[in-house]
């Protein structure tokens, strides 16, 4: 199936073309004629399979016909909400991109910035609202955004706008929106929750599901290395100067985690950055665009901060702390390996993280390769360590930097 075969007019097949796009993806070619047809759907797909064009193409495609002329007053028509601020900045982008032949007008609203700018864009009229729920409603309240004329609402990444407690905010805002608009919702899995979400929200949605998590991996070759954790940060190194080259994005699973291997990589001479939820938006966004443009070829992070975003030509992830989660395993590695090319995860796991292997086998339905033929390998019969916490049982250790400036001082 080609473009042209969704029905999708000139403006729209020009903009696909100059984006390099041949074919629809498997995600677009269900999910498109569906929308146009002003149906419901709900959509479970990760990032990485075209999703975003997939409701971006559509809805454009919807409102084009109706669009006003550049300077008359917009009224929002298309709302998508997103959990985390990068993603948003992101779904705008494409929809900006798609949109360059029309007189359509996008823009985004996210916190962690200066919201006058944004009242501005808003002033202007826009036809396309991409936001984060909490400035959403802060913008609502201040009177700055009127969400009457909404025809189509978008809730994307539903799974982890659930895991980051924005279920209430979700359903106030939609509330906001007019009943008969039609819902979209997008999700990288569909647990009960989500499902739940859906049917408080969607009327009789159709349903597409787009390579179920399992089959995620297939342009991915998984190495697993067994590694005591006080010898993950050599292995790294080591890896690091003989083995994985390219663009390299690195997960841990804590703040003070990625600033620790931050300095470490830079010590080392390394090209690294790094976002995790207590850097500042602009210096998040400062990271992703040296990453981009391979300023840096090394990105550290944690998972709510990566998640989503998109990043081409990524040669490599590295789980240096494996997930809890087996989804967020496959969410990672699915970041690389793109577009049919083959990318490469190396994951560490040390003898408190063998539980987590086992899970996310068990997930995926494969059996990941274990290199056994590095420097320092894990005693199969090391026992996980406990650490025993010293001193009083209410002093918090290993805060970050951010956190301990935020804390208020009597001096
Ligand atoms: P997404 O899943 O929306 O994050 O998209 C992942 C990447 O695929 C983005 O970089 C898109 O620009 C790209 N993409 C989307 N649709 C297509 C297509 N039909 N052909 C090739 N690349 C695409």
């Amino acid at each position: 199936m080609n473009f042209k075969e969704l029905q999708l007019n000139r403006p729209l097949l020009r903009a696909i073309a100059e984006k390099g796009y041949d074919m629809p993806t498997l995600v677009q070619e269900k999910t498109i004629p569906r929308i146009l047809d002003k149906e419901d759907v709900m959509v479970s797909a990760q990032t990485g399979t075209g999703k975003t064009a997939a409701f971006a193409l559509p809805i454009l495609q919807l409102l084009f016909d109706k669009q006003d002329a550049p300077k008359k007053g917009k009224k929002t028509r298309a709302l998508v909400l997103s959990p985390t601020r990068e993603l948003a900045l992101q779904i705008a982008q494409n929809f900006q991109a798609y949109s360059i032949y029309s007189n359509l007008r996008t823009t985004v609203v996210y916190g962690g910035t200066s919201i006058e700018p944004q009242k501005d864009f808003l002033r202007k009229g826009v036809d396309i609202l991409i936001a984060t729920p909490g400035r959403l409603l802060d913008l609502h309240k201040q009177d700055e955004v009127n969400l009457d004329f909404v025809e189509t609402f978008v809730l994307d990444e539903a799974d982890l706008m659930l895991d980051m407690g924005f279920i209430d905010d979700v359903k106030k805002i939609e509330r906001l929106c007019p009943p008969s608009k039609q819902n979209l919702l997008f999700s990288a899995t569909l647990p009960h929750k989500v499902k739940d979400l859906a049917a408080s929200i969607l009327n009789d949605p159709a349903l597409v599901e787009v390579s179920p998590t399992s089959s995620v991996a297939k342009n991915v070759s998984q190495v697993l290395f067994y590694v005591p954790k006080p010898k993950k940060i050599e292995l790294c190194l080591h890896l690091l100067r003989n083995t994985i080259k390219g663009n390299i994005l690195i997960f841990r699973r804590t703040k003070f985690g990625v600033d620790k291997l931050e300095k470490t990589l830079l010590k080392n001479g390394y090209l690294v950055d790094s976002i995790h939820g207590d850097k500042t938006q602009a210096d998040r966004q400062l990271a992703m665009t040296r990453f981009k443009q391979k300023e840096v070829n090394i990105l550290i992070a944690t998972d709510v901060a990566a998640r989503g975003i998109d990043i081409k030509y990524l040669d490599s992830v590295v789980n240096f702390d494996l997930p809890n989660i087996p989804e967020t395993y496959v969410h990672r590695i699915g970041r690389t390996g793109r577009a049919g090319d083959i990318g490469t995860s190396y994951s560490f796991c040390g003898a408190d993280e063998k539980s987590y292997v086992l899970e996310i086998q068990k997930l995926i339905n494969t059996h990941i390769t274990v290199e056994e033929e590095h420097p320092y390998p894990l005693d199969p019969k090391a026992k996980p360590q406990v650490h025993k916490k010293k001193g009083s049982k209410y002093k918090k250790g290993r805060k970050s930097e951010a956190s301990k400036k935020k804390k208020k001082r009597w001096y």
